[in-house]
């Protein structure tokens, strides 16, 4: 009978399969050498470095430490419910196509759902504006590939979101930063900073991770009007737009960006100089691996090339899945929900702080979104405070690797989202006496 790997057992299969014996018994006349994967490894590579960060993370994963680290969100909030019984339906009346492959562009009732929300905002958005990618991360890494040339200038925040920073590294970003304030990128300091000609701008304008902060509209308008004087585009990132837990919302830059551009393609849709990247990752569940991107056509369809070699689309099943849960309504009621939820998370850390934290230090008051930003007074350093931080059962992420050009070594950022209102005043106490035992 021949041979067939099925029908052996795996303890059997190395002698059945018959896999000769070494050296062969013509030997080439090189001798075997072990490869040495260092001297194969593409300059890019070189350039993704592990980050200490990371690393110091790990520590955190003990279960009695209480971790303000991460990015997550609240796991008592994911619709279970309605996810059980999406699947079941989707499995039962679409079963065939939801496990088929898709387009790489994503699945077209999908699109039309999220084009729907946007056009609610003051813009016309088209399902062809619109790609899906396995989470707003694949997104920025599809824009590096599309975007970066080795030594392109990136404008970034300083501090800016880590994933940006670690997917474009690859790609031979360098990078020019602006000053982050408590309303966000300082846009006064932008022209300058445009004169040393940035390939695109990157920006978070709601509750910008790492700092929670807000960019004011006056500053919006400001960032759009030189975006477009200068010829740069914008990248949006606003995974958490829709987590805003006071205060009115603020028209997305996108949108401001429509006012200027017009909406101008052959058929009324937009086509501006921002390309939007948003998620539903905390808005519905992170293991979806499911974000979008809103852009010109144009630069989807390049985005689209570049998705078919990574990945030729993002999870079917994924996206039929969310669809079902998502559409008809529950995602707006869930999304009033989740921010009950991380409002009274976020006002038991500011109560916390308040009440535990020594004179010199200072943190953030978001509005919405998962983070907040302490400043500890100047000479201290949050990296070195780390260890034992966790040695204290706290954790959090230093700051410094949030700033691509140095600085903000006494800063730390705190996730708000994750822990229960109670364990969120256990772990600022535990931090808070870390920090005072440090105070010079
Ligand atoms: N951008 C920002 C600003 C983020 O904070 C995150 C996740 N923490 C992402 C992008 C990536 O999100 P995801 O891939 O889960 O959509």
């Amino acid at each position: 009978m021949p041979f067939d790997p099925f029908m052996v057992k795996p303890e059997e299969f190395a002698s059945a399969a018959n896999i000769p014996e070494f050296p062969l018994e013509n030997p080439t006349r090189r001798t075997s050498m072990q490869t040495l994967w260092d001297h194969r490894y593409a300059q890019r590579t070189q350039r993704m470095k592990g980050s200490a960060i990371r690393e110091l993370l790990k520590l955190t994963e003990q279960p009695d430490v209480i971790s303000f680290a991460g990015g997550l969100p609240a796991p008592e909030v994911f619709p279970i419910e309605e996810f059980t019984a999406a699947c079941l339906r989707v499995l039962r009346e679409n079963g065939g196509m939801a496990l088929q492959y898709g387009s790489t562009e994503g699945y077209l009732p999908l699109r039309e759902m999220i084009a729907r929300h946007t056009s609610r905002y003051g813009i016309r958005v088209s399902a062809d504006n619109i790609l899906i990618t396995a989470g707003s991360q694949q997104a920025l890494d599809l824009i590096g590939k599309v975007f970066i040339n080795r030594g392109d200038r990136i404008l970034v925040e300083s501090p800016t979101y880590l994933g940006a920073l670690q997917a474009w590294n690859a790609y031979g970003a360098e990078y020019i930063t602006v000053r982050t304030d408590d309303e966000g990128m300082v846009t006064e300091e932008l022209e300058d900073a445009l004169r040393a000609g940035p390939k695109f701008i990157y920006v978070l304008p709601n509750f910008q991770n790492p700092m929670g902060v807000t960019m004011s509209t006056q500053r919006r308008r400001q960032l759009v009007e030189l975006a477009s004087r200068y010829g740069v585009p914008i990248i949006e990132d606003d995974p958490y737009g829709q987590l805003r837990y006071e205060g009115e919302h603020l028209p997305s830059v996108v949108v401001m960006d429509a006012k200027i551009h017009g909406q101008n393609d052959r058929n009324g849709y937009y086509s501006g100089n921002v390309i939007y990247l948003s998620t539903f990752s905390k808005i519905l569940a992170p293991g979806l691996r499911l974000g979008w991107v809103i852009g010109p056509t144009e630069v989807i369809r390049k985005l689209v090339l570049a998705k078919q070699g990574a990945d030729l689309h993002t999870a079917t099943f994924n996206q039929v899945v969310a669809y079902e849960v998502g559409h008809g309504g529950f995602l707006d009621r869930h999304v009033l929900k989740i921010r009950e939820v991380y409002r009274e998370r976020r006002d038991a850390m500011l109560a916390a702080l308040e009440k535990y934290m020594p004179e010199g230090v200072r943190w953030t008051r978001p509005q919405g979104g998962l983070f907040l930003w302490v400043t500890l007074p100047e000479g201290m350093n949050t990296t070195e405070l780390f260890t034992e931080a966790v040695e204290n059962k706290v954790a959090y992420v230093p700051g410094e690797p949030f700033h691509p050009c140095g600085g903000g070594e006494n800063t730390m950022r705190l996730n708000f989202s994750y822990s229960k209102p109670e364990v969120i005043e256990e772990g600022i106490r535990r931090l808070s006496q870390v920090i005072k035992a440090h105070l010079k």
